[in-house]
């Protein structure tokens, strides 16, 4: 009963007719996103990757083809000859960008059938995400899918484009190699031919594309799939792709200006216009303004209150006699009742717990004749920065005054970390942001630029310390150049927790959407970086020896970032997991419910890869 496709070719696709098209002969061919049966008249809407047309079988016309459509289903697979027609007056659907027409078919041929499929791809939202997954090749043929994949397409087009014109070669690096630095676990691949050997799936192409600087190269790029076996959250795949770059005798503001253009041309691809230069600050300035090192300038920054605290009051209030006093606002929450400021005051003072930390509650303040000064001091300096919100609006209700205080005895254990107090005020602006979101609505879309606030920050530290084994570790993979004057006056040696790397991270809407440096190009400095970090001479000969001899002949200054492209499409798709842009994607456990992977293999397979299993989940 299905019928053969033939020499039969479709005219249009099923979102591209409209009024104008009226009177003309067209083939559709598609699937059967919804079907309505009203005796003679039988509507079948045709479904492809652009869109829905409404197709009319009525028995006057053909009889044959509507006894087909009788038959027809979902998910069908249909090709429909016939003549486009206007819909009468009244019955046009606005909803629908084909909506002002129908095609009314001569002929339907049925060129697939289809079981009942679990859900249907003609629905917006489905509610069960594994059954998503299971089905991913259903789930896919979702408009909002297909939308997120032209969309993906589109931008890493545009992206690939903007850098080829710059003069960047595209390079491929192997999927097949040995351990990579960025600090996650490697998957491995073992090998039959050597046994008890591995290669390592790539965590990034790093090394490769210093070695290519180091070739000559020049300007690198890849749109490069990267491996790293981590403890999966909402927002990381065990898979991912990054737009990975390299150049050669770069400034930092080189890259910086390569990455704007790209990413100006990936946005302009959605629909949205840049403007740059982005705004750029120090790690320390981010710290100190906002929290955290990845600021989200949606919401205003913190203020400094330290100075306004004078000793005599800090003593009357019991506040620390040094540490920082920080404030900041959240806009646009209006007036809260006593009830409600005071049980907010003590949300704020349960979350901080023991930290040391306490809110000072400034309507209180006002209200004695001793500190209605200060308050009043406070509230000017925290609401004179402008509360313009990034759509251009004034907000209407009055901002919320936060205010936080060390108190009195502020425990020694946070000493190690000067900067302890600017994070977990950081912290509670953006739970805060969070909280208020709907009285603030700066995290609302609007569709323009006013929507992406953007940041470059630099002068990340080169060692973080590590509490748990009392020892200073690489802060970023162990290849970023510390800063030159670091290393000139020994910092390195004396005094790592004051050395600066020329690693920078671009920030966007408080997320890290890639980070980069400027490398070592010495061997020297480069022996030296590892031994800082505790590996011996004869341990990085071992992981990287090959690369430590590369560096001796020749290697020019380079430096480079990687951008995560399934982010970026993800938050141009406005889309709320990863999951959401990458065609096949794992679940948190990292499986993939599609082709039910991992999976045990054939004793045979084992046998001639040399392994043997010991336990099986
Ligand atoms: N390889 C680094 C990463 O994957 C990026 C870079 O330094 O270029 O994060």
């Amino acid at each position: 009963m299905l019928d053969f496709l033939g020499g039969l070719e479709r005219t249009q696709m099923c979102g591209e007719l409209r009024a104008e098209h009226d009177g003309q002969d067209v083939v559709l061919m598609g699937w059967v996103n919804r079907r309505r049966d009203h005796g003679n008249l039988i509507f079948l809407d045709v479904r492809d990757r652009t869109g829905v047309t409404q197709v009319v079988l009525d028995k006057e016309v053909s009889n044959e083809a509507h006894a087909k459509a009788e038959a027809a289903r979902s998910e069908y697979v249909v090709a429909v000859k016939g003549k486009v027609r206007r819909r009468g007056a009244g019955l046009e659907n606005p909803n629908m960008a084909t909506g002002a027409i129908e095609v009314v078919a001569r002929e339907l041929l049925l060129l697939n059938e289809a079981k009942t499929p679990p859900f249907s791809p003609a629905e917006d939202a489905i509610a069960n995400e594994e059954v998503r997954l299971k089905y991913r090749y259903l789930d896919l043929r979702r408009t909002e899918m297909q939308h997120n994949f032209a969309l993906r397409s589109k931008v890493a087009m545009a992206i690939r484009n903007y850098l080829v014109e710059q003069g960047f070669l595209e390079i491929e690096t192997p999927f097949m190699t040995r351990s990579t630095p960025e600090g996650a676990r490697d998957y491995l691949v073992p090998s039959r031919v050597h046994a008890g050997s591995f290669y390592a799936l790539p965590q990034s192409p790093q090394i490769f594309k210093q070695i290519l600087m180091i070739s000559g190269f020049d300007k690198y790029f890849q749109i490069a799939r990267c491996f790293r076996d981590e403890d999966l959250r909402a927002d990381r795949q065990p898979e991912f792709t990054q737009i990975d770059l390299e150049m050669t005798f770069p400034k930092q503001e080189t890259i910086f200006r390569v990455v704007e253009g790209f990413l100006t041309a990936a946005f302009k691809a959605a629909g949205i216009t840049l403007t740059t230069p982005f705004v750029q600050m120090t790690y320390d300035d981010a710290i100190r303004n906002y929290g955290i090192d990845k600021p989200d300038m949606r919401l205003p920054a913190m203020v400094s209150l330290t100075d306004e605290l004078t000793a005599e009051l800090r003593e009357s209030l019991k506040i620390e006699p040094v540490l920082p006093v920080l404030g900041f606002v959240i806009p646009g929450v209006g007036e809260l009742s006593g009830t409600a400021r005071k049980a907010l005051m003590s949300e704020i003072r349960a979350a901080f717990g023991d930290s040391g930390l306490d809110a000072l509650d400034v309507a209180r303040l006002k209200t004695n004749a001793s500190f209605a000064p200060l308050a009043e001091t406070i509230e000017k300096k925290l609401t004179e920065a402008p509360t313009l919100a990034p759509n251009g609006r004034r907000e209407d209700g009055a901002p919320l005054l936060v205010v936080i205080t060390p108190k009195l005895g502020t425990p020694a254990k946070w000493n190690h970390d000067p900067q302890w107090i600017y994070k977990r005020v950081g912290a509670l602006r953006l739970q805060l942001g969070q909280k208020f979101a709907d009285k603030h609505g700066r995290f609302t879309k609007t569709g323009t630029e006013a929507d992406y606030k953007f940041a470059w920050v630099t002068d990340f530290p080169m060692y973080e310390w590590d509490e748990e084994t009392k020892t200073w570790i690489a802060a970023h993979h162990p290849f970023t150049s510390p800063h030159e004057d670091d290393i000139q006056t020994g910092k390195l040696v004396n005094d790592k927790g004051a050395v600066r790397a020329l690693a920078y991270d671009i920030v966007l809407n408080g997320t890290e959407l890639g980070s980069g440096s400027i490398r070592i190009h010495r061997q020297d400095v480069q022996a030296e970086i590892f031994r800082s970090l505790g590996m011996t001479d004869e341990e990085a000969k071992e992981r990287f020896g090959f690369f430590l001899d590369a560096l001796e002949y020749g290697t020019p200054p380079h430096g480079g970032i990687a951008l995560g492209l399934d982010r970026i499409v993800m938050i141009l798709a406005g889309a709320s997991s990863l999951r959401e842009v990458i065609a096949f994607p794992k679940t948190a456990k990292a499986i993939d419910l599609m082709v039910d992977a991992p999976t045990p293999v054939s004793e045979q397979q084992m046998k001639e890869l040399h392994l043997r299993i010991t336990s099986r989940s």
